[in-house]
């Protein structure tokens, strides 16, 4: 159509052909194809719809032979059902983290194409949702040590914390009676953890290594990990003092100055001089804000 266009806008400007002549003429074309697009509508539609399921689509039902799709359940999680539900209950669960992406690439144990979470910084390659949920069912928890909550409790429950391998892929130290007990501290999702000698004294739990990438990394007791994560979540003690937000409370612990005992006992002049944009008075103020 465009082609034809520009010969004829060509040909008006030649004075080969009239304005009005090419005009009507490019309504005729125009009216037809919106014909052929109207009369064509469901086909297109049904067209459209294909190519949108095929975006979701993973393989094969291993129950049924219908598709295996990516859902999302009404609280807002994905999953992976079966396009014969509800017929066919088939359902593999997926990480909680990201929004799932299906790659290319396909899993040939299981016919299934790999599946991407999408989570910014933390977007990852899941895999095969079905070789994940196997994975998980073949693995064995590994018991590390008594559930606090439950010895809390003072029940004899006999709850026990260990290392599980969920089918949705994700790895946890969780307790045995769960879903009695949901005491649980999160594990990194890669590489193979090893249970060491060493023991936290305060907790009476191994600490774990983590082996991924070239060198294996310690990620000690499951309980004090965990804490210290939450702590560097919270912020910085120092951000409680007013005054003082994330940047300037970086700035403070650079220098040395982790919590707000070491900043009200520091010499106002000397602290001025190490952090770069903070004079002597400010500091000041900051030690009266502090009490
Ligand atoms: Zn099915
Ligand atoms: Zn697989
Ligand atoms: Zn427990
Ligand atoms: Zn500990």
């Amino acid at each position: 159509m465009t082609a034809q266009l520009e010969r004829d806008m060509q040909a008006i400007a030649a004075g080969e052909k009239g304005y009005d002549e090419v005009t009507a003429a490019s309504r005729e074309l125009l009216e037809r194809v919106f014909d052929d697009l109207t009369e064509s509508r469901e086909a297109i539609g049904d067209q459209l719809q294909e190519s949108l399921k095929a975006d979701k689509t993973l393989g094969p039902c291993p129950e049924c032979g219908s598709d295996l799709l990516v859902r999302q359940s009404q609280a807002g999680s994905y999953f992976v059902g079966c396009d014969g539900y509800p017929d066919c209950e088939y359902t593999l669960p997926l990480p909680s983290t990201g929004k799932p992406l299906i790659l290319e690439e396909s899993c040939a144990d299981h016919e299934l194409r790999h599946v991407k979470m999408l989570a910014g910084r933390k977007t990852f390659v899941h895999g095969c949702p079905q070789c994940k949920a196997d994975e998980a069912d073949e693995t064995a928890d590994e018991v590390i040590g008594a559930c606090p909550a439950c010895n809390e409790a003072g029940d004899d429950s006999g709850g026990e914390l260990a290392i599980k391998q969920l089918r949705s892929g994700s790895r946890l130290v969780g307790c045995t009676r769960y879903p009695d007990c949901e005491y649980s501290l999160p594990l990194p999702r890669r590489g193979e953890i090893e249970v060491t000698d060493e023991t936290c004294e305060e907790h009476d739990l191994p600490h774990l290594r983590v082996h991924s990438g070239d060198e294996p990394w310690e990620l000690g007791c499951p309980i004090c990990n965990y804490r210290e994560f939450q702590a560097r979540e919270a912020g910085s003690e120092l951000e409680t003092v007013d005054g003082i937000g994330e940047k300037t409370a970086e700035k403070l612990q650079g220098v040395g100055i982790e919590g707000v005992e070491e900043l009200k006992s520091a010499d106002p002049d000397e602290l001025a001089g190490d952090v770069d944009g903070v004079g002597p008075d400010t500091v000041r103020d900051w030690q009266a804000n502090a009490d």
